[in-house]
């Protein structure tokens, strides 16, 4: 699909500076932020002293490899306050991680990062091709999540007419698009098509929809995904990359005009990719687990956090900065079946090979004795419910079945139903995985 909006030319000279320009200023933030971490957190003291390293230690950016590591159970170690570098009173707000499992993580900001954090996520819709005076649904959900406030305050800043709708209540949703006009949306993948279904219930096309761009994140979606959203809703479809942890949505966008990865802004987070076993440092356009190191946060530095997202980094394209590749998923959300390790993502994207075929899936794991059962299941399109023959249903299944057994290498039972069958997301990201397996201790 063309590209309907070239960003702006308005760039930030960091944007196009040189290498060299961005090592130095990254330098120098990173030695602030590694002291920074040392003076104020008890934490990173005590990790640093048993590692053996001292802030002086960092003389080039690859010294960092010789720091310790942080991870979410830190996180949880600490809970709520103990990781925060400043005193409570400096703290202007407090976000939390959903935490599926366990204790949920919480986050602080000062007025500066809360500042930092609205430039971010203004340069990263910029980049996705939104300007001033554009108007912008946000449809990421408000509250303790970092989706909603953090788009809401960057999208205030990039100068656009924010609609602070948050998730759910698809109806109203359409409704407000449909009266409004906004030329950009904010949303989950999996919610887009929520919203995308309910235009094509009330028999609006994509040529009537008033949207251009659309920046989706929070969750990994792949480039099937991404034609099947701008086919529903007639974007450019946009991913852009964050996590609570390091600061919320606007660690990294694309950039329209490329469409290539998200572009890590890294003047404020150093990226690093380890071997997720050995946790060595591996070259750029190797995979491996994304790290980042946070340059210019104040209430809550992160040094060399494991997100335990999976991806690589490539060369920059569209601006100065690298880019990071599509997240295959995270480690924890990989899937072990009889031996083979799948990410949803990788069935997500033969589904999408098949435009009989909806984005909605399901992914249900049983165990049969010591075996593991896969059942995918998915939708034809709403065009062709209750259309197609026994037959036709069947040879789909086939096919996909043929697709995931070459291409993941996984047998699996697949179940293609009509459309509206698996249950909608109404608030943000879908549940891709239900496992049915008997916990092992
Ligand atoms: P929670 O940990 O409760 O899910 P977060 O919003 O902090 O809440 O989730 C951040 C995680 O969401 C990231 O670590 C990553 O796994 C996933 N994520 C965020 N943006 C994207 C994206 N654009 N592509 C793939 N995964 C993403």
């Amino acid at each position: 699909m063309p590209v309907k909006r070239p960003s702006p030319g308005d760039l930030e000279p960091i944007e196009t500076a040189s290498r060299d320009e961005i090592t130095a200023l990254q330098l120098q933030r990173m030695q602030w932020s590694v002291r920074h971490a040392y003076d104020n957190v008890p934490h990173h003291r005590q990790a640093f002293d048993t590692k053996g390293v001292h802030p002086d230690d960092l003389k080039t950016l690859s010294d960092l490899a010789k720091f310790p590591f942080m991870t979410k159970t830190d996180l949880r170690d600490n809970y709520p306050f103990g990781l925060f570098a400043v005193p409570r009173d400096k703290v202007a707000r407090l976000h939390a991680s959903s935490g599926t499992t366990g204790k949920s993580i919480v986050v602080g900001y000062t007025l500066q990062d809360i500042d930092n954090w609205a430039n971010l996520v203004a340069r990263s819709i910029r980049a996705a091709g939104g300007r001033s005076g554009d108007m912008l649904h946000n449809a990421y959900g408000y509250g303790m999540f970092t989706g909603g406030l953090g788009a809401h305050y960057g999208a205030e800043r990039m100068g656009c007419t924010v609609v602070p709708m948050s998730g759910g209540q698809t109806e109203r949703q359409v409704q407000h698009i449909v009266d409004f006009q906004p030329q950009i949306i904010m949303v989950t993948p999996s919610y887009s098509l929520v919203i995308a279904e309910e235009f094509e219930r009330l028999g609006i096309t994509p040529d009537q929809i008033s949207l251009k761009v659309g920046i989706f994140g929070a969750e990994p979606w792949g480039e099937g995904m991404r034609g099947e959203i701008e086919r529903k809703l007639g974007i450019d479809a946009i991913d852009i990359y964050g996590l609570t942890e390091v600061m919320g949505p606007g660690v990294a966008c694309e950039c329209i005009e490329s469409k290539d990865g998200p572009v890590v802004w890294e003047d404020h987070f150093y990226p690093e990719i380890v071997n997720p076993e050995t946790g060595e440092v591996v070259p750029d356009g190797e995979s491996g687990e994304l790290v980042f190191t946070s340059l210019t946060k104040q209430a809550f530095p992160v040094i060399r956090y494991r997100t335990r997202d999976l991806t690589c980094l490539l060369p920059p394209t569209s601006r100065a900065f690298r880019r990071m590749g599509k997240i295959s998923g995270r480690s924890d959300d990989m899937l072990i079946v009889r031996g083979v390790n799948v990410f949803p993502t990788q069935i997500e994207e033969q589904i999408l090979r098949d435009q009989k075929l909806s984005g909605n899936y399901q992914i249900l794991l049983t165990r049969d004795g010591h075996l593991d059962n896969v059942e995918v299941r998915c939708e034809v399109q709403r065009e062709l419910s209750h259309t197609l023959s026994p037959m036709q249903i069947d040879a789909i299944s086939k096919e996909l079945q043929h697709h995931i057994k070459t291409n993941v290498g996984i047998s699996t039972r697949v179940n293609v139903m009509e459309f509206d069958s698996i249950p909608r997301t109404q608030t943000g990201k879908a549940r891709r995985v239900v496992d049915e397996r008997p916990k092992q201790n």
